[in-house]
């Protein structure tokens, strides 16, 4: 029985079709050009991960387990689609025993990531991401590094205006006490902020800092700022960075709100946005170091640096900025053979791909007819094939700008369109 409703895509996903395709193209190039030229190496990782590596390292926040992908397959496994490469390229770092070569191993990876967020415009539950990476290396010069591989990123995707926010969020030595000089500020305060906010005050105070509810944001500015009290090596690092994105000649500001939830980040955080956008809008890129994830993961401490950016996000700005990128025909060359000269029209293609692309019009239409379609598909030349002139293995080639056409033997039909 017909179907009453065809099947449409699901929620919060979309399809990236041929002429979207181009702008992609750009961006997912500039990537992978800008990467390998700062000596990174491409990794890929599983889409699906075992829940807990996801979790153990996400625990705390609200918005990992909420926004999870998570199923069973049919052995029992708990699994998850990946929310974000880092945790699956930490874990393949040790797997693959990166760990045990020259270090800092640099990586990046382009792929879907997958989130189960209220969809909406720059919001997809399928969603792409460029992840850079730098693993087994403490050094600021680091940090510098991958800020300006992101940079180099958005600019050679045609995003110039850009505005970079920097803070440092110290650790494990001086984070302990400035979140209770944080929660000190904050408890006098607590019946006047939001309700979620409240929560976090003892759970995650340093959330209460990129707190996006109204009645919060008074409060922020007299908050105590954790740059003021890094301890000696965070402030040296902190300082380090800075003077090395002054060197690289990107701009920045230093933005005392920016934070990451989770315990395993420390020091640098930094986030890049389309230069002028609102608070509310999303990031471009976000980053920083992570020097507890490995051991969250349960292998040997080892620091790290990286970023994420998303592909949705930048090819949406793009386009808005209008960064245009001529699309190439889908062919360069269409091959319209008459009925019955399928063979012959195969070969003269084959002979064709040598040199172009080459789509070939089988259909059952007039010579008029293929020829308005392979003028609408762009093609720059159209070899013609008649049952008559198959067998002498010579064709018609017309140039679709100048309107010229002559009989060419098969064989001399690459010359021509060299
Ligand atoms: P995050 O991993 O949350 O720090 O995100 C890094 C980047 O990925 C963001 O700056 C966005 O550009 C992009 N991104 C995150 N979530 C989504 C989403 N649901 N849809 C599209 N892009 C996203």
């Amino acid at each position: 029985m017909p179907r009453s409703e065809p099947i449409k895509a699901v929620r919060g996903v979309r399809d990236l079709l041929p002429r979207d395709r181009p702008l992609w193209r750009a961006t997912e190039r500039a990537a992978a050009e800008v990467a390998m030229r700062f000596g990174y190496q491409e990794i890929v990782t599983p889409i699906i991960e075992h829940v807990e590596l996801i979790e153990r390292v996400g625990e705390d926040t609200d918005a990992v387990s909420k926004e999870l992908y998570r199923f069973e397959d049919r052995g029992g496994r708990k699994l998850a689609l990946r929310p974000e490469a880092t945790a699956g390229v930490v874990r393949a770092y040790f797997e693959g025993g990166l760990n045990q070569g020259p270090q800092p191993l640099r990586l990046y990876l382009v792929g879907p990531m997958f989130r189960y967020d209220r969809p909406q415009k720059g919001r997809y539950r399928q969603f792409y991401q460029l992840d850079v990476e730098a693993i087994g290396s403490a050094s600021p010069a680091l940090d510098a590094e991958v800020i300006e591989i992101a940079a180099g990123w958005l600019h050679e995707s045609g995003i110039s205006a850009l505005a970079l926010q920097l803070n440092s969020i110290g650790d494990d030595v001086c984070r302990p006490a400035y979140l209770e000089r944080l929660k000190d500020y904050y408890r006098p305060l607590k019946g006047r902020l939001h309700a979620d906010s409240q929560l976090r005050l003892e759970r995650n105070p340093l959330r209460l800092l990129d707190s996006k509810f109204a009645q919060d944001q008074p409060f922020k500015v007299d908050a105590p700022r954790i740059t003021d009290h890094l301890c000696e090596p965070c402030a040296d690092a902190w300082a380090h960075v800075r003077r090395l994105i002054d060197a690289a000649g990107i701009e920045y500001v230093h933005n005392p709100y920016l934070v990451r939830g989770l315990d395993y980040y420390t020091r640098t955080v930094f986030e890049f946005y389309p230069a002028g956008a609102s608070g509310q809008q999303d990031a471009l890129a976000a980053g920083g170091r992570y020097d507890g994830l490995a051991e969250a993961e349960g292998w040997p401490s080892t620091p790290a640096v990286g970023f994420a950016g998303g592909f949705d996000r930048v090819v949406d700005v793009m386009a808005a900025s209008g960064v245009e990128v001529i699309a190439a025909a889908a062919a360069d060359v269409v091959v319209l053979a008459d009925g019955g000269q399928e063979i012959a029209a195969a070969e003269v293609a084959r002979i064709c791909r040598r040199v172009r692309s080459v789509a070939v019009d089988y259909e059952a239409k007039s010579l008029a007819a293929k020829m308005r379609s392979a003028n609408k598909l762009g093609a720059r030349w159209v070899v013609m094939l008649s049952a008559e002139e198959a067998p002498r293995r010579v064709a018609r080639l017309r140039d679709m700008a100048s309107g010229e056409q002559a009989e060419v033997s098969w064989d001399e039909v690459p010359e021509r369109l060299a």
